[in-house]
């Protein structure tokens, strides 16, 4: 039977007691990657990008170890959702497909599914096709295999749990079953260590639970029965939606605050971890409501010891004595009350369809103001660290619209694989804690409508001063159709910017059919500035100017907010040569035709691009993950000379999209410039990437020719 690789990263932290029960019940030899040491460090340049958080990095590593030692097969399941109705990190979801594309020949990489989200067991069926690949042709042996693999794991839980023994200590007695003798001190203040297991036992974290044992006994998460964890989280929103290492983690650590079970706790993060970044400020306000001190480290691979151990020190060293008094509970919402003016955060121009949705059903909205260096300043001055930039600045923006007379703010939530879905909730939260008395409208999807039409009916109705739903789906019609012309007018301008004779006259005919729409106050009136634009656009004199085509994909909130992204389609348009015509299918309009109204074209793109995709990455990773890699794998036989990828610091979904794009440029001959945006990105410096980018398909142009005018997909 052949050895397969577990790589000691990642999952073999939170599943490896699953993984060698499986393999070894098929008969596989299980061979463990070793401990990371200073070389496991140098390998993580097998990494194709520098965005990864550390955790992924170490995966890249422990792969390449095993590869280094001649082992033929390298286990890396992809883990989509471990319990039913949650998900895992969108990295945990991408790992296979980042190391498969990374390795020169992918089917190295044995990559099943695990998913429970729905609660059903068609994933199993991709453990019948890895058992396959290595020889074992019987289904029900498989499935026995699987059943034995659930008890290993249900095994080690219990242990960990009953013996109170950290993830190392459980694996080793695994196969005694019995408890390992007790080291480190049993009596003294216990201090509470919080934090993945794949960062606190790795030497990436420098041995800090040694150091910690120097002071007491520790308790960490996996000792923390997952029942009693999950019960921490009940006061929280949605918490049965939080990824399922983070429900763990959270919940053992209001666990152990709750019910002082430690006089002091350390949460250990990984540098850029997305997840972490939402519960952080959890963890951080229950320990101060309590008065326990706590301190929170973050660790990557270039962490010093030195400076770990110094501020473990001064956090040990003080807090006893110092210990602060109790503060009061969070301020809850009161019941819902009326309001005078709604303020929304903006998301491109979505906000003037949504004002126009509310003024139709008589209700005053203000405008929202652009992301400029102030809304960033107030949004960021409030943030939890490593959380995402649309989260910054739409957090900004509800400031803003609070302190210039708005009492409602109107915002999406909807959880799903990355962190949009937990904004709402916590900007809610950071703001009650700031002082602002406000009314909150969470707006999430009403699909599936026997589970969510209620909640959603009910948000609209009371954002709307209860409005007939007649009154609110013609409201929300008219709103839709601002939207789509507004969409289709940026289309126009990509187009017409190419070609235009006088520079600049796109911009100008669009910034005044902006107005125009933004005062029209009947669908009539915007369908008639629809076509009015279109005729417009049609009348400009242009000449044959060969541009390139440049295809903009990636986060929707950077692709789509100009005032973020140093307004990149007209910097694109204006640029003298090579002129670019730009192509950006991502908008409000598309997501509402495929996420709300199903319709039939929008469907089928998507489903192209998902089959574009298939052969890099086979699944949702959250956000618009699968659609970048997508997007960019159907971009050359569709006519497009490069494609830029925008992304926010710490994205989740788009780093793994950014991992997988290295090998899809290469196979595709495809050059793809990634821009990742944070509040201190300068424009100069974007600029120069951009125009470096463009002397590179202008040169790609001159050497090739035009691209074969069949192959352009015409999107206006
Ligand atoms: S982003 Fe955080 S949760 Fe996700 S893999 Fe990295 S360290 Fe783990």
């Amino acid at each position: 039977m052949p050895r397969v690789g577990i790589p000691r990263a990642m999952a073999y932290y939170y599943l490896y007691p699953f993984m060698h029960a499986f393999l070894t019940a098929l008969g596989a030899e299980v061979v463990l990657s070793p401990p990371t040491t200073k070389g496991t460090l140098q390998k993580m340049d097998f990494c194709p990008t520098d965005e990864p958080c550390v955790a992924v990095k170490l995966l890249f590593a422990h792969v390449r170890e095993l590869l280094d030692a001649r082992v033929p097969y390298v286990f890396v399941p992809s883990l989509v959702s471990l319990e039913r109705g949650n998900f895992c990190c969108p990295k945990f979801i991408g790992a296979p497909y980042m190391i498969r594309n990374a390795l020169a020949n992918g089917t190295t990489c044995l990559a099943p599914v695990i998913d429970l989200y729905h609660g059903r067991h068609d994933w199993q069926e991709s453990f019948v096709e890895v058992a396959y690949r290595l020889g074992v042709t019987s289904r029900a042996r498989v499935l026995q295999a699987l059943k034995r693999a659930w008890a290993a794991q249900e095994a080690y839980v219990d242990l960990a749990t009953a013996h109170r023994l950290t993830a190392p200590e459980a694996f080793a007695c695994l196969t005694t079953g019995r408890p390992p003798a007790r080291r480190g001190p049993t009596e003294g203040p216990a201090i509470g260590v919080i934090g993945h297991p794949y960062v606190l036992y790795d030497a990436v974290s420098l041995d800090l639970i040694r150091i910690l044992k120097g002071y007491g006994p520790v308790i960490t998460a996996e000792m923390i029965p997952p029942e009693a964890a999950r019960a921490e989280l009940q006061g929280i929103l949605e918490s049965e939606r939080l990824w399922n290492f983070e429900a763990q983690i959270l919940g053992a650590a209001l666990y152990v605050l709750r019910r002082g079970l430690v006089e002091r706790l350390v949460l250990v993060g990984s540098f850029e971890c997305g997840p972490e970044s939402v519960i952080e400020s959890y963890v951080e306000q229950e320990a101060a409501r309590l008065g326990v001190p706590f301190l929170l480290l973050t660790v990557d691979e270039h962490t010093a010891e030195a400076g770990l151990v110094t501020r473990v020190e001064a956090f040990m060293d003080v807090a006893p004595a110092e210990r602060p008094a109790p503060q009061a509970a969070y301020p809850v919402p009161g019941p819902r009350r009326a309001f005078t003016r709604v303020g929304t955060p903006s998301m491109g121009y979505l906000e003037v369809a949504l004002r126009a949705a509310l003024a139709d059903c008589g209700v005053e909205s203000v405008k929202t103001p652009p992301a400029g260096q102030e809304i960033i300043r107030l949004g960021k001055e409030v943030s939890p660290e490593f959380i995402c930039l649309p989260f910054i600045v739409t957090l900004g923006q509800m400031r803003w619209l609070l302190e210039h007379g708005v009492d409602c703010l109107l915002m999406v939530g909807g959880k799903g694989r990355c962190r949009l879905g937990w904004y709402a909730q916590m900007q809610e939260a950071i703001l009650r804690r700031l002082g602002y008395d406000f009314q909150m409208v969470i707006i999430d999807s009403p699909l599936p409508l026997k589970q969510k039409w209620g909640a959603f009916r009910d948000a609209l109705k009371f954002v709307t001063r209860d409005k007939s739903l007649y009154r609110i789906v013609r409201a929300i019609y008219f709103g839709y159709h601002k939207m789509s012309a507004i969409d289709e007018a940026e289309r126009l301008c990509h187009w017409l910017r190419a070609f235009e004779r006088e520079r600049g006259t796109a911009d100008r005919l669009f910034r005044r059919f902006l107005a125009r729409v933004d005062r029209a106050s009947e669908v009539e009136t915007v369908r008639r500035l629809r076509d009015d634009f279109r005729r417009a656009v049609l009348a400009v004199e242009r000449e044959d100017t060969d541009p390139v085509r440049v295809r903009i994909a990636g986060e929707i909130w950077v692709v789509l907010e100009s005032s973020i992204n140093f307004e990149l389609e007209r910097m694109l348009g204006r640029h003298p040569d090579p002129r670019v015509w730009v192509d950006r299918e991502i908008c409000a309009t598309r997501w509402f035709d495929q996420h709300i109204l199903h319709l039939k074209s929008a469907m089928e793109r998507k489903r192209e691009i998902v089959r574009a995709a298939a052969p890099y990455l086979g699944t949702e990773v959250g956000g618009h993950g699968l659609t970048t890699v997508g997007l960019a794998a159907c971009a050359p036989r569709e006519g497009i000379d490069g494609l830029i990828h925008l992304m926010p610091f710490t994205c989740m979904p788009e780093i793994v999209a950014q991992n997988i794009l290295v090998r899809v440029s290469r196979d595709l001959d495809l050059p793809v410039l990634t821009l990742i945006l944070t509040d201190q990105t300068g424009e100069a410096g974007l600029e120069t990437r951009v125009e470096a980018f463009l002397d590179l398909l202008k040169e790609r142009r001159r050497e090739r020719g035009r691209p074969d005018p069949r192959r352009v997909r015409l999107t206006i």
